[in-house]
């Protein structure tokens, strides 16, 4: 069986098994490294390859393919990771890093449970760092931390071992301060960020090494033989014995919820309903079988397709042909096209279940926003707003 078809077979068994997925979002302070982390995590999931990785090429078995080179808008990816023996799938959506690009940043954590908070080393949290925070936090997505351009603080900074740590130290108990004043509840709940626990990995996405306590276990390597690879300029040995896709796709696997585990609290947050209700009890379960609920968080032209609206399902389940309302439309819309992510690809398929992410057509008046569901007169989700609020002062 062909590369291509082999990696269809386990994404399209793995939509249907919620407890196997982790839908994600990366957001960073413009320039913290934000693209390249993306870039190499997909590449080490062979869902892109190495040299490309940066142009955004799909990588297929097939060369033909790969001659015509076909270039895909990546604001949503999917990479298949295992770990402890086991497949996830990890559905990653695009977070623009710019500080005008505060609302598709909070549109975009509508649709995961997690996020990945990606920290320069070396110039500490920014502003933006504490709005892709805090519009995480609001959302009810969970943060884990990824201190990046480590390389630098050896290599430019020249700090010592000790110093090293010290300083990696105090940024994350920065980015603690943060999390309690802006939800000392969440923070109380496990949600702060904790090195010795796992939810820090530390490294440099450009010579793709990372580490993180449960990494340093599994692969023998420590603190101390991070800093002497990366003195002595070794960061190819540093990059093979720590990958930085393995260190950072475990922590997402083990410490960023599943929807099964995430749905209940994030609709409570997006979806002001009867608690009570039928269609509320579907969304906490994942219900593939309920009433369809599908927020729209992302519309794109696609040059074969038309128009192509992305989104987070959260009950039901997305079907070709099904006849859906859109909310503030005077007629139902059908659906045409139902599509999930396999790398920067879409993948149509007959039906996709709740926790998921994916692509639908046929949704002619669906914006940004809209929710879309089987269910005559249900409550709408939240609508999506990017408040900016005043910068959290930390002592
Ligand atoms: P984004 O704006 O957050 O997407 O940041 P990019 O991924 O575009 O990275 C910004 C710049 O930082 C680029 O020049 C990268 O090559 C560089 N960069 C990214 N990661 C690292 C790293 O780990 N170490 C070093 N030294 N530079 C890095």
């Amino acid at each position: 069986m062909g590369r291509r078809k082999k990696m269809v077979e386990r994404v399209t068994a793995l939509m249907n098994e919620p407890e196997m997925i982790r839908n994600i979002g990366i957001v960073a302070h413009i320039d913290h490294g934000k693209t390249t982390l993306s870039d190499n995590l997909l590449a080490g999931a062979g869902m892109i390859s190495k040299e490309l990785a940066g142009k955004q090429l799909f990588m297929d078995s097939d060369e033909e393919e790969q001659q015509r080179g076909i270039t895909i808008d990546a604001s949503n990816v999917s990479m298949v990771h295992q770990y402890d023996g086991k497949d996830y799938l990890i559905n990653l959506i695009d977070t623009p890093g710019h500080v005008d690009f505060g609302g598709d940043v909070t549109r975009a954590m509508r649709a995961v449970d997690g996020a990945v908070v990606v920290i320069d080393a070396v110039e500490g949290t920014m502003p933006q760092t504490e709005t892709v925070l805090r519009q995480a936090l609001r959302e009810h997505v969970k943060p884990v931390l990824f201190i990046n351009k480590v390389d630098r603080l050896i290599n430019e900074l020249k700090v010592d071992s000790q110093e090293m740590q010290i300083r990696l130290g105090k940024l994350i108990d920065h980015v603690n301060k943060l999390i309690k004043g802006m939800n000392e509840e969440r923070y109380k709940a496990g949600w702060k960020v904790d090195a010795a626990v796992g939810t820090v990995a530390f490294g440099s996405a450009l010579y793709n090494w990372a580490i993180s306590v449960p990494m340093m276990k599994k692969t023998g390597v420590s603190f101390n033989d991070v800093y002497n690879y990366c003195r002595e300029g070794d960061m190819k040995t540093l990059a093979e014995k720590c990958p930085l896709h393995e260190a950072v796709n475990d922590m997402v696997i083990r410490f960023l919820p599943n929807p099964l585990q995430a749905q209940e609290g994030r609709t409570a947050v997006i979806w002001h309903g009867d608690r009570k209700s039928e269609i509320a009890r579907s969304m906490a379960t994942a219900d593939a079988k309920g009433h369809l609920a599908f927020m729209v968080t992302d519309i794109s032209m696609d040059p074969h397709a038309g128009e192509v609206a992305t989104g987070r399902l959260f009950s039901g389940s997305l079907t070709r042909g099904l006849e859906v309302y859109v909310s503030g439309a005077a007629k139902p819309n059908r659906i045409q096209q139902v599509g999930i992510f396999m790398g920067p690809e879409r993948l149509e398929v007959e039906s996709i279940p709740a926790g998921n992410i994916a692509a639908v057509t046929g949704l002619k008046d669906a914006i940004v926003g809209s929710t879309v569901t089987t269910l005559d007169g249900m409550t709408p989700f939240e609508s999506i707003k990017h408040a900016s609020e005043p910068v959290v002062t930390v002592a």
